[in-house]
């Protein structure tokens, strides 16, 4: 197309990085969802709101790093917070407990109160394993329950039916557990039940048949980051799953701190018995959290039989009586230090996210309006994507399917020559440093873009 030669045309650096990278790294890239035809534009620098790649372009970022980057590229208290916590302490790692473990954790409390007692992971993939063992643990039952189209991490207990092909979804009252990659074991697709997300009666038919072998539902409260829960879908999920005694896990690594400061969970006013947290409050950098009802944590507790060189004292069943948690890098006090400076902005600056969040959504509306193209911004808080469809609600996956791809490929093919950067087909995310100026110049590009598609 005539915007992808355009794109070809301005980024010849990034082309040649990305063929060296492919060398390297299978596609020239360390995660799959980095990758984008024709190839993915190398950037070299960030500032704020702004990113920069090895060709000079300058982007508006709406990436923001999957959603990670609530206060932008760079934040100068963030910066300031690491080099504190670094001299203060005079090492980037205890080995131990120590006080930001504590200091966190009484945050996080206050802003989710149905986190009584949490522990510390190094991804929003190890929260969301973290989470199930602990549900398997306390239910003693097997299997576990997720949405079509939710996305809880890369491993094989939850990498099942996020982006099915629509012909190997099944039906939409009863979806089909789809693997996702290659080399999975074909033992999940039996162990994780699929559920259709937005549909009570049927979600309450499937529970109610396979209760027995359900230890929990793992769901995303805003599927995506964008496409939210109803909430009477929400109030009859909680109702049902304690009437069935299935764990409810809100998987909040997206909309943690994104949907409100307490979350999903204080959005819906919903107690869920299991949380996972990551991204935003990380500052950046790695990390998970893991929290819930403290009689269900409490079973990560160690006792004197988890004494690894001590194992005469495991049962003689060879079932251990504690839940095995452990890692490394868990509670890392640089990055904890860099995620209580993210909280501390984030609760003056987070109303001035949503304003401009509302900005730019309306903004766009209107100008797709103008040009008469059915389009919708589908979100909630800080998060939301593009839509373009004639279909009155996205509800769910697939909803989403039925959209005009194409046409949305090319927009963002011509945003991104005029420096306006998400990855190809993403959602956007906003950040404290988008401001006034960068709404406005980003509703121009956008009215520019549109004037060449139609
Ligand atoms: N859960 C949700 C809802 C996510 O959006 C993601 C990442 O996108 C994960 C879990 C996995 O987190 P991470 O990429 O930190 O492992």
């Amino acid at each position: 197309s005539h915007a992808v030669a355009e794109y070809m045309r301005r980024t010849p650096k990034s082309k040649s990085f990305s063929e060296k990278a492919k060398e390297i790294m299978p596609g020239g890239v360390t995660a799959n969802i980095k990758s984008f035809d024709p190839y993915p534009i190398i950037m070299e620098k960030g500032k704020g709101a702004y990113l920069y790649d090895i060709d000079g372009n300058e982007y508006i970022d709406y990436l923001l790093s999957y959603g990670a980057l609530m206060l932008g590229h760079g934040h100068p208290k963030i910066v300031q917070a690491i080099q504190n916590q670094i001299e203060e302490d005079g090492t980037f790692l205890f080995g131990t407990p120590h006080r930001l473990e504590i200091e966190m954790g009484e945050k996080i409390r206050q802003l989710y109160p149905s986190m009584e007692m949490i522990r510390y992971t190094n991804s929003g993939t190890e929260a969301t394993l973290l989470a199930i063992r602990m549900a398997h643990a306390y239910t003693g039952k097997r299997k576990i329950a997720k949405f079509e189209g939710h996305y809880h991490g890369g491993y094989d207990q939850v990498l099942l039916s996020v982006n099915p092909p629509v012909s190997a979804a099944g039906p939409a009252d009863e979806p089909r557990s789809v693997a996702e990659s290659k080399g999975m074991d074909p033992y999940y697709e039996d162990h994780t039940v699929v559920l259709p997300f937005n549909n009570l009666e049927a979600t309450a038919d499937i529970l109610t048949r396979k209760k027995d072998d359900i230890a929990a539902i793992i769901m995303e409260p805003i599927q995506g980051g964008f496409i939210p829960a109803e909430q009477s879908f929400m109030d009859g999920l909680r109702k049902i799953t304690q009437e069935l005694d299935i764990l409810l896990i809100f998987d909040e690594v997206k909309t943690g701190f994104r949907l409100g400061l307490g979350g999903a969970q204080s959005v819906y006013n919903i107690k869920p018995d299991l949380t996972t947290l990551g991204k935003v409050i990380g500052g950046g950098f790695p990390v998970g959290i893991v929290g819930g009802k403290k009689d269900i944590l409490q079973a990560s507790a160690p006792t004197s039989s988890s004494d690894v060189f001590d194992s005469s004292q495991s049962k003689k069943s060879g079932a251990k009586d504690v839940l095995f948690h452990s890692g490394t890098y868990n509670g890392h006090p640089t990055i904890l230090a860099a995620g209580l400076a993210t909280i501390k902005i984030l609760e003056d600056d987070i109303d001035h996210v949503f304003s401009m969040t509302d900005q730019l959504k309306m903004g766009i509306q209107k100008l797709f309006a103008n040009r008469g193209i059915a389009m919708q911004t589908v979100g909630l808080g800080s998060i939301f994507n593009v839509v373009i469809t004639e279909k009155d609600q996205i509800r769910h996956y697939r909803d989403l399917q039925q959209a005009d791809f194409a046409l949305r490929k090319e927009l963002d093919f011509h945003l991104l020559n005029d420096g306006i950067y998400t990855k190809p087909m993403n959602r956007y995310s906003m950040a404290t440093v988008h401001g006034e100026k960068e709404v406005s110049r980003t509703l121009e590009s956008y009215e520019k873009a549109l004037l060449k598609l139609v």
